[in-house]
């Protein structure tokens, strides 16, 4: 019988058997695992409620709500009543586990579930990649059917954006925007009364620019609408601008110009998602902004308006040319 069992296995393997591990060896009661009642004091901590194990995807601990809670898995919560660090905590589930679990059938049985596991999960990334390649494809073929965008369209002339129809398509009254990824055209996104994508594009790592960015380009802007990066462009006078398009993609982006520009400077310009009284939405724009800057170490910058109310600096471009 084999001993060598890698960390994703002591997690396989401790499936069902929390409790029976937490009890034994971290001399948890049992009576907080017992379903009847959801929130209990923490056998760590304390309290009264703040206490809770989640069982429906796995196993999961909750201790308190707000600043200075803890969760996670069985291992964070034998963490959490110990004094122990992970490691050791491993190896109590090894010695745990392996006295009782490691017949050859439950090994040979965890082997063939990894094994399936691993199997779906390449066939669904083959499926997901071809579908996205068939979506690029699509866009391409798209893009080459249609003709320039007119100066005259009504989203071109409100943002002020005539000039570089150019750059854009139309496809009767709806204004077509190239969608990047690695040089070429993968999805297209379409304006009209509202902004889509083409179905089923894979926006991760999208942009679309304004201006050249020279390889030793002292500052660029990150934004997240193509309309907000001309107003970016127009203001800085020409600084170049990338647009990632939507807010999930913020992170992806950033992150790639710090690699393929370490010596330059990055700021976002984010949008500034202040939210209608009665509201609780987080800004979502000033949020990101602030842990995209966090993680990669760049500037963010925050529009605002006469109003005070949600805006991003496309209106505050506006804002300055009524004055
Ligand atoms: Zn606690």
């Amino acid at each position: 019988m084999s001993n060598k069992i890698n960390f994703s296995q002591i997690k396989d393997l401790m499936l069902g058997k929390e409790e029976a591990f937490l009890t034994q060896y971290y001399g948890l009661d049992s009576s907080i695992f017992a379903k009847k009642q959801k929130q209990k004091p923490c056998p760590s901590c304390g309290g009264k409620d703040r206490f809770a194990i989640l069982k429906k995807h796995g196993f999961r601990f909750k201790c308190g709500w707000g600043a200075g809670s803890a969760g996670g898995d069985v291992f964070n919560l034998a963490a959490h009543v110990s004094n122990e660090s992970l490691a050791e905590i491993r190896k109590n589930a090894i010695e745990f586990l392996g006295c009782e679990v490691m017949s050859p059938d439950r090994e040979r049985e965890i082997r063939e579930i990894q094994r399936n596991a691993a199997r779906i999960r390449k066939i669904e990334a083959f499926e997901a990649q071809k579908k996205k390649d068939a979506v690029a494809v699509e866009a391409r073929k798209m893009w080459g059917s249609m003709p320039e965008a007119n100066p005259d369209h009504p989203y071109l002339k409100s943002k002020l954006m005539s000039k570089y129809a150019y750059k854009f398509k139309q496809f009767k009254n709806v204004l077509v925007i190239p969608v990047i990824k690695l040089n070429k055209i993968v999805s297209l996104q379409f304006i009209s009364d509202g902004k889509n994508f083409l179905k089923g594009s894979d926006l991760k790592g999208v942009h679309f620019t304004w201006g050249k960015i020279p390889k030793d380009a002292k500052l660029i802007y990150i934004v997240e609408g193509v309309s907000t990066g001309y107003a970016v462009h127009e203001m800085s006078k020409g600084v170049p601008v990338v647009c990632c398009f939507t807010v999930g993609n913020l992170m992806n982006i950033t992150e790639s110009l710090k690699m393929f520009f370490p010596n330059s400077k990055l700021i976002i310009a984010a949008d500034n998602d202040i939210r209608e009284e009665g509201n609780t939405n987080p800004n979502t724009g000033v949020e990101t902004a602030k842990i995209v800057s966090k993680v990669t170490g760049c500037e963010y910058i925050v529009p605002t308006i006469k109003s005070g109310k949600k805006c991003d600096y496309h209106n505050v471009f506006m804002q300055h040319l009524i004055k």
